[in-house]
Formats: structure tokens, C-alpha cells, sequence
């Protein structure tokens, strides 16, 4: 599968909003402030000026999502499929599902400061759940998992750096109870639409899917 390897500031500039993908850069040489316009040979006034069309709209609220949690084209189809047939509104129903995932966890506890970086984290087998090794950054958490580092992947000098700061820099969300001596965390309940701090209209997101 294409994997994009392209600046990833760019899709900032696309999407024409900040969606934090090179962690505590985003903070600091964010070059967002300076070209806010779309990238691309045109100049930025042509391009801002062109009128957007309802499709546009949709298309843009849905990539936005897709890229700040990094999932391809296919997946995220899969994901909205599985929230038209949850119960409640579909738009919030896709954007749990996205809070679920586990290198969302990982991030959102502050063990990454990025989700390419939590994603990373998973994959190379550092984080455990309930105990198991699981290394697929998709895995949906439940409530009552208890997400932990790996014992060996403690001692390694990331996660040694990391344990000095770790639970002071981050406020995790209110649906994770994170213990920062044991750095692990425990999801206590399913994330609610008003604890995921990404501003989007996730109904343009539905309505490009029910075309
Ligand atoms: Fe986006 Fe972060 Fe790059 Fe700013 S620094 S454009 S928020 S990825």
C-alpha cells in the first residue's frame, strides 16, 4: 500500500488548519503561521479565492480526519461503515472508533508526542495490553484495558527521558485514567464526542459518504 512520504506540513497547508502531525514542532516552527495558503506552483491568491463546492466541503472535512489519524483511504471506508451500523450518530459513532485505536491511546496517554510517533511505538512492540503484546496500531480499546510500556522497552533511553515529564506535559482525556509512576493507563469509558478536541463537522464527513 502507497505509503505517503511527502512533507507532512503540506497536508497542514492543504487542509488549511493545524493537525499537530509533527508533535512538539506543531508548537514551535509551525509553518503554518507563515503560508497559510495551499502548497502547490499557483499562487496562494488564485487558489484562495476559488469558490468551494458543497462536495469540496465534504471532501476536505474527511480528509482532514483521515490524515490527523493517519488512516488510508480503505480503512477509513471500513471505519464508516462500522459506524452506520452503530447506534447514534454516525459521525460521532466514526470519530470514537478513530479515539480507539490504539496508537491514539498511546498518544493521547503522552507516551508519543505525535501519532506517527505512537504508531511507531506500537508497531515495534513496546506497548502491552492487559499485559499481551499487541503491535497493531488499529487495535480498538475497550474499557477496563489497561495499556502499559513494555518492561524491557522501560529501561530503553526514550522511555527513560520520557518518565521525568511523563503526566506533566499532556492532559489526557477524561475517558483515560493515567497512573504516570506506572506510566500506564486505563480506559474507564468510551470516548464521548465533547472529549475529542478536534474541530470538525463530522456530519459534512457522513454526508460525503451518502452520496
Ligand atoms: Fe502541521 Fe505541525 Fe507542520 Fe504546523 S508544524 S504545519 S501543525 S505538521
Amino acid at each position: 500500500m502507497a505509503r505517503y512520504t511527502d512533507a507532512v506540513c503540506k497536508l497542514c497547508r492543504r487542509e488549511g488548519m493545524k493537525l499537530f502531525l509533527k508533535g512538539d514542532r506543531c508548537f514551535t516552527k509551525c509553518p503554518l503561521e507563515k503560508k497559510s495558503y495551499p502548497p502547490g506552483q499557483h499562487g496562494p491568491t488564485r487558489r484562495m479565492r476559488r469558490k468551494v463546492s458543497d462536495y469540496g466541503r465534504q471532501l476536505r472535512e474527511k480528509q482532514k480526519v483521515r490524515r490527523i489519524y493517519g488512516v488510508y483511504e480503505r480503512q477509513f471506508r471500513r471505519y464508516f461503515r462500522q459506524a452506520v451500523q452503530a447506534k447514534g450518530m454516525t459521525g460521532t459513532a466514526l470519530l470514537q472508533l478513530l479515539e480507539r485505536r490504539l496508537d491514539n491511546v498511546v498518544y493521547r496517554m503522552g507516551l508519543a508526542s505525535s501519532r506517527a510517533q505512537a504508531r511507531q511505538l506500537v508497531t515495534h512492540g513496546h506497548i502491552l495490553v492487559n499485559g499481551h503484546k499487541v503491535d497493531i496500531a488499529s487495535y480498538s480499546v475497550r474499557p477496563g484495558d489497561v495499556i502499559t510500556v513494555k518492561e524491557r522497552s522501560r529501561k530503553s533511553p526514550y522511555f527513560k527521558d520520557l518518565a521525568e515529564d511523563f503526566g506533566k506535559k499532556q492532559t489526557p482525556p477524561k475517558w483515560l485514567s493515567v497512573d504516570p509512576a506506572a506510566m500506564a493507563a486505563t480506559v474507564i469509558a468510551l470516548p464521548e464526542r465533547e472529549d475529542i478536541d478536534i474541530t470538525i463537522n463530522e456530519q459534512l464527513i457522513v454526508e460525503y459518504y451518502s452520496r
